[in-house]
Formats: C-alpha cells, structure tokens, sequence
C-alpha cells in the first residue's frame, strides 16, 4: 500500500501557530518520530511529508507545516510555503495552543480554508493544563474542539476516530474510466514503446488506468501503435481506444470510427479537475495573437517521456499553426505561477502525479484571472482535428 502514488492519497495538512505542537501531533496521530519536535519555535521549516495506511480510511499523506505565525524575512518565507500547501490540502487540521490560543489567526486560517474549499477540523492541545473553565473558555472562542495533549498523549485515539468519521463524509476522487464503460466492456490502450519510453517499465498514468479497468470489470488490452490494426481485427468488440496522445494523429487513421477513441492525458485531466473548462480552454487557440504567451505546465520534474510532447512537440505545432512568434515558457512541479494572467493561455500536462485538489486549483486560479487553461491531450486532439471525436467518450 505503500506503493500508492501520493497524488491518489487523501492530503492532510497540519497548520496552526508556531509552538502550538503540530510536528508534536503529526508524531502522535502517524505513530512515529518523523517530524523533529522541540520546545524552540518553528523548529519546522520546510513541510513535512508522511505517506500511510489510514485505516480504514486508506492511504493518505499527512503534511507538517511550519508556523502561520513566523517571523522575520525566513518566517515570511517559511510562511508562505506553508500557505501554499493549501493547494494540495485535501482536510485541514488547525491545532490550537491552549495554552496561548490566538482566536484572531484561527478566524484568519479558516477563512482561507473555506477559500480554499478546505474541510476543516479544530484541535485544541496542551489540554493537560488547562482546567475546565478554561476549556469551556476556548469552546466559546473556537467553537467545536477536540482537546488532547500531545505531551501526555491524552485523546488522540479520540482525535483519530473524530478525524475519521470526518473523512469518511468527503467524496471520494473520480475513477478515470470504471464509470463511463459498463462491466465486461473491452479497452485497448496504445502504449508507442520508442525513444521517449522508460527503460523496462510502463509510465503511472498507463499503470493506473489498468488497475482502474480491472477495478470495474474492465477488459483491457495494451498494445504498441504499430500493433494496434491487427489487435483491432482479432478483437470481436472494442468500446474505446485510449492511446498515448503523441500518437492521437496516426491511431485516429487505424480506428475506425464506431470505436470511441481518447487519450491517457484527457482521461486524466476529467479525474484530476474540471474537464469542461479545460476543453472551452481550447478555444484560446482560435483566437491567439502571433505574439501571444503561452505556459506550458508540467507537473512532475522527473518524467522522461512527457519531455517531447511538452518540450518539442506541442510548441512546434503551435509555431507552425499559430505563428513561430508565440513566446511559450515552461513550468516545472509545483511552480505554477500565482499570476497566470501574465499568459494567453496555459497547457497543462495531464497532471497523474498531482491530486485533484491541487489541479482543481489551477484551473479556478486561471477562470477568476479569466485565463484560458486546457491540457496536453487535448491540445493534441484539436491539432489533429480530432477533438470533438476525443472526448465523446466523456458523455459531457
Ligand atoms: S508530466 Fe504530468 S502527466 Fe506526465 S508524468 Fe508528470 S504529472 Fe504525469
């Protein structure tokens, strides 16, 4: 389970003021000394990542943050990178320090949280010193609390069922296919085996949509482009073609058309955020200028195979269709910019390694900034005159 790639785990950030407890908490509820503890203020700096077995909740990530209170031009920095965990925050655990509850930067955080669409809880600790009225004090304050003391390590079984039945109201991150076939339905996906594929093993958003099919009782088949006629002949029935998007142009000529046809990337921008406003983001095409910005963003740093199809590919056809004036950056992992209407438009990978939260995010940063966002697949799709075909399968 710990194979379980963090961007399909349920993200649980840890905020509250320095000194409040919060790497203290983080040890208690995970069970282990991952997160350095100490009575010195802001002893964490950057954020801390833990991946486990929630159980039965299931896999989840718990961050450690620094304090939202933190001073100084490093606090501020330090600060600020806590804020940013918010775009990857699925739940939120605010921790108070009883001893010194700050009620102004509570009300301050849980504003942002419902900014941020962030489900949130309040945990009150240092509760071994606190005598009831004291409590009762703090209840009137911050409303509903639970209290423990992470230094006598009072309530948190409390605190662990209370977070439980808390998540279990959360809806759960879309499938990328098990609800638009029915049970027993066959899928053929395309996997081009050439320079740009890894060594020895096929890429996380091929994996996931095997185990996705096999989840709902989907058949799926993996060929290579340049077997994929003659598996379409021995198949009796295929119900759609998912192929790698750099080969959209030569698998629409091989599937004929009463056989639905997508691509790994457009399948995953419909799990990861929403797919409509990346497909009305593909209209910015029509309209762009010959010097028109484009951002063209990936979400993983690591990643060989998206390096030609974001790197060279889509930038050539958008030189060749549009004008070879257009000025297009790249952005890396976490780096999407605060302000992306310093762009025309962005083109967004498929985004397998980020969780849904976090693209979510992105595209609603780009709608208020009124910026046209689409993605990788569906780009291709347009290029190739195939877009109306590749998200049929969508049943929008
Ligand atoms: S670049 Fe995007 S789509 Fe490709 S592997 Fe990384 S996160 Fe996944």
């Amino acid at each position: 389970m710990n194979k379980t790639p963090h961007a399909n785990r349920f993200h649980i950030g840890i905020y509250g003021n320095r000194n409040a407890g919060k790497s203290s908490l983080f040890n208690a509820i995970i069970g282990q000394d991952i997160a350095v503890v100490s009575e010195v203020e802001g002893t964490t700096t950057d954020p801390v990542f833990k991946a486990m077995e929630l159980i039965p909740f299931g896999p989840v990530v718990f961050i450690d943050t620094a304090g939202l209170d933190d001073e100084g031009l490093l606090g501020d920095l330090r600060v600020e990178k806590s804020k940013k965990m918010l775009s990857r925050t699925d739940f939120a655990i605010y921790l108070v320090d009883g001893a010194a509850p700050d009620v102004q930067e509570y009300k301050a955080m849980t504003g942002t949280f419902k900014k941020y669409g962030i489900p949130f809880m309040c945990v009150v600790n240092k509760a071994d010193l606190l005598n009831e009225i004291q409590k009762q004090a703090i209840r009137s304050n911050f409303g509903d609390v639970t209290f423990v003391s992470t230094q006598v390590m009072t309530d948190i079984h409390e605190l662990n069922q209370k977070l439980m039945s808390q998540l279990t109201k959360i809806e759960e991150e879309p499938v990328i296919v098990g609800d638009l076939l029915p049970y027993g339905s066959t899928v053929v996906l395309v996997v081009p085996i050439d320079s740009e594929a890894p060594k020895g093993r096929i890429i996380l958003p091929q994996v996931q949509l095997i185990r996705d099919c096999l989840d709902h009782g989907i058949k799926s088949y993996v060929v290579r482009d340049t077997e994929l006629e003659v598996a379409l002949k021995e198949l009796p029935k295929v119900d759609l073609v998912v192929t790698d998007s750099q080969a959209f142009g030569a698998v629409s000529k091989i599937v004929p058309e009463h056989i639905k046809l997508t691509s790994f990337s457009i399948l995953f921008a419909r799990q990861k955020g929403d797919i409509k406003s990346l497909i009305e983001g593909v209209d910015a095409f029509k309209a762009l200028k010959p010097n028109a910005k484009i951002l063209i963003s990936e979400s993983c740093t690591h990643n060989h195979s998206h390096e030609d199809i974001g790197r060279v590919k889509i930038p050539n056809l958008i030189r060749n269709k549009i004008s070879d004036q257009v000025e297009i950056t790249f952005s890396m992992g976490h780096d999407f910019p605060e302000n992306p209407n310093a762009f025309d438009l962005i083109i967004h990978c498929g985004a397998c390694m980020m969780n849904r939260k976090s693209m979510q995010t992105r595209i609603d940063l780009c709608e208020n900034q009124k910026v046209y966002i689409t993605n990788y697949g569906l780009a291709l799709a347009y290029f190739n005159g195939i877009l109306e075909r590749s998200v049929e399968i969508l049943n929008l």
